[in-house]
């Protein structure tokens, strides 16, 4: 008989009558025979409101004290599911983060799990108990018994890291739709159910805004193969499958935060093409990529920086072969490009680099562990070698150097992240490759599984960051100290010499709650830095495409901008890596990008998902 964790989310319990229903559940699969360990979260909208009441006594409380408050909501759930099993006859047990002993780090309202300690559970489990387990908190040392909590949506990642540590048969997310997919049904009304996903999709699709599940939740299925499966709190229907490739052994301590990093890999065989001062009104980047992929050339990293008065600076990598075709495209374009833009007609120019190579690190969570990223650039600092362009995902961070750079960059970094030589595969394998090998049926036939939109994003640029090496060390080391995670990072094609000094700009996402944070010690940064003024624009939507099959598949992004482009949509900001686009657009075009883009895929279909409020 299976031990199985089971995790039910805020709307599955938001009413006496839900939380009878989901205790009916349980009971079924406990007559079946299996052991059961059940995650909760708080009922209903409780987190929101507690948060909301905290906001009226205070602007900005005390991030323990918030802990404090907001762990109270799953206690009130445990207690009252753990009351309904009692009554249908189940023997059932409620028990805190506390209790359980799910350690954390002491990072109040974003802390990451260190261990677990699953004597008590087992003990329960062995005396026929159902265990009624807390979501969303633990503890921070079991001397200082501070209570924390993991992050909003963080029960998913409890039941997850429970799975893991028990060793469990499989977890389900029991949740308020169908399963994962294509992309938000409370927002396009015709997305459809995927059967399966891979995880490094899935923890792409949940950073970049699809909630459905919490990517820490992810990333500890794919570190420890844990079998994960979202379904319906409502039907019995199969769900989504999470599939993970077989995990290195990895030990259960410091679960959460060892090794993030498994690889180091090496792209030596790209160019560089960028388009300077191309006019910022929707369709242009529709109208490079277009042409582009007419050429059947297949494009690597994209990027558009923010713009500038009235023009952006776009810029592309290809491999070697096929550069001197990607080069004529550019060429030929630029002049059309700048057809309706006569101030700009003398300044607009093709710049292109051969000899450069992509370095990348690959793992899982990169995004939201801002010190990976962090120790990636200043271990490329600390070798003198400048970044010419960053990409970043949650499975990959990678950085664009001179080709002459490599060995150094290489060895740096295998030093740096405890990564064995022998393993570099001297051209670029994408290790999501091999999960898509896995997935044939599916993942490499389609190459976008799903599209994900983020209203919650903040823009944030700093302008003339003189262009030597540290740049995105610096940035990014005083983001991690303050736990800021930044997704998209784009520096300007462009250089302005200030002061007989070459600049650039710089611009990142980060969330929006932690915008303020972000601009006030960037600021502070930049008196001491000489780099200039940090600005933020909060009114902004960031719509991105998620597929590890996108991969050598030309075309893809020309069809993301040409769905923005019939739109008349304009897009302030391009970000790519290998498993995702990403465009930054004004917040109020956000859904219209989202439904434009996802019927674009042709991911739109029939079936009506019903979503309960
Ligand atoms: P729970 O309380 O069960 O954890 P959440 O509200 O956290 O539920 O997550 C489920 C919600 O995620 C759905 O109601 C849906 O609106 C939203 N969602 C966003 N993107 C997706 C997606 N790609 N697939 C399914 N649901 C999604
Ligand atoms: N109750 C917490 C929240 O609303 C945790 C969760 O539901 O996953 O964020
Ligand atoms: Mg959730």
């Amino acid at each position: 008989m299976a031990l199985i964790v089971q995790k039910y989310g805020g709307t599955s319990v938001g009413s006496v009558e839900r939380i009878q229903s989901v205790a009916a559940r349980i009971l079924r699969t406990a007559k079946a025979g299996h052991s059961l360990v059940v995650v909760v979260s708080a009922m209903g909208k409780t987190t929101d409101e507690l948060v909301k009441l905290a906001h009226s006594i205070s602007k900005t409380p005390s991030r323990r004290e918030m802990d404090m408050l907001l762990s109270t909501g799953e206690q009130v759930s445990i207690a009252l599911l753990s009351m309904a099993l009692q009554e249908l006859g189940q023997a059932a047990i409620s028990l805190t983060g506390t209790q359980v002993g799910i350690v954390t780090e002491a990072h109040h309202t974003r802390a990451r799990i260190l261990h677990i300690q699953t004597e008590r559970i087992s003990q329960h489990l062995q005396n026929g108990k159902v265990v009624v387990v807390a979501g969303f908190q633990g503890i921070s040392s079991t001397s200082e018994l501070e209570i924390t909590t993991l992050g909003r949506g963080g029960s998913d990642t409890s039941a997850v890291a429970l799975a893991a540590a028990l060793g469990a048969s499989y977890c389900e997310i029991y949740t308020d739709v169908p399963g994962i997919l294509t992309t938000d049904p409370r927002l396009v009304s015709d997305a459809q159910l995927m059967s399966e996903i891979t995880c490094d999709e899935m923890l792409e699709l949940a950073s970049l805004g699809a909630k459905v599940l919490h990517p820490r939740a992810v990333e500890i299925a794919r570190n420890y193969g844990v079998s994960l499966v979202v379904r319906s709190s409502w039907t019995d229907d199969p769900g989504t499958r999470v599939i993970s490739p077989t995990p290195q052994p990895r030990s259960l301590l410091n679960l959460e935060i060892a090794r993030p990093v498994d690889g180091v890999e090496i792209d030596t065989d790209q160019a560089k093409v960028a388009l300077l001062r191309v006019p910022d009104r929707p369709g242009v980047a529709a109208q490079l990529f277009g042409e582009i992929a007419r050429q059947n050339l297949d494009v690597d990293l994209i990027i558009q920086s923010i713009h500038e008065g009235n023009t952006n600076d776009i810029a592309f990598t290809v491999n070697t072969p096929v550069l001197k075709r990607a080069e004529a495209v550019a060429a030929a374009i630029a002049p059309v490009l700048r057809s309706g833009e006569p101030s700009q007609l003398e300044e607009a120019e093709v710049i292109v680099q051969r000899r450069i190579a992509k370095v990348s690190i690959a793992g899982a969570g990169m995004i939201g562990r801002p010190g990976v990223a962090a120790l990636m650039f200043a271990t490329l600092w600390t070798a003198g070698i400048n970044i010419q362009m960053i990409s970043t995902s949650e499975v990959k961070v990678s950085c664009v150097i001179d080709a002459a750079d490599s060995d150094r960059a290489i060895a740096a970094l295998c030093q740096a992240f405890e990564i064995s030589r022998d393993t570099i595969n001297p051209i670029s394998a994408p290790a999501h490759l091999a999960t898509t090998q896995e997935l044939k049926s599916t993942s490499s036939l389609i190459p976008v599984r799903g599209v994900a939109l983020d209203l919650n994003q903040a823009r944030l640029a700093i302008r003339y960051v003189p262009d030597r090496p540290g740049m995105a060390a610096r940035l990014f080391g005083i983001l991690a100290q303050h736990s800021i995670s930044v997704d998209t990072i784009i520096q300007s094609q462009r250089c302005r010499v200030v002061n007989g000094v070459p600049t650039r700009d710089i611009a990142f996402t980060v969330a929006q709650v932690d915008a303020n944070a972000a601009q006030a010690v960037l600021s502070q940064a930049a008196a001491e830095l000489e780099w200039g003024e940090v600005v933020v624009d909060s009114a902004i939507a960031k719509v991105s495409i998620v597929g590890a099959g996108m991969v050598g598949q030309p075309g893809i992004a020309a069809r993301m901008f040409e769905a923005l482009a019939q739109q008349r949509i304009n897009i302030q900001m391009i970000a790519t890596s290998e498993i995702k686009i990403s465009c930054v657009v004004a917040q109020e075009d956000g859904v219209r990008a989202l439904t434009a883009i996802h019927a674009a895929f042709g991911l739109a279909g029939s079936q009506k998902v019903q979503v309960p409020v």
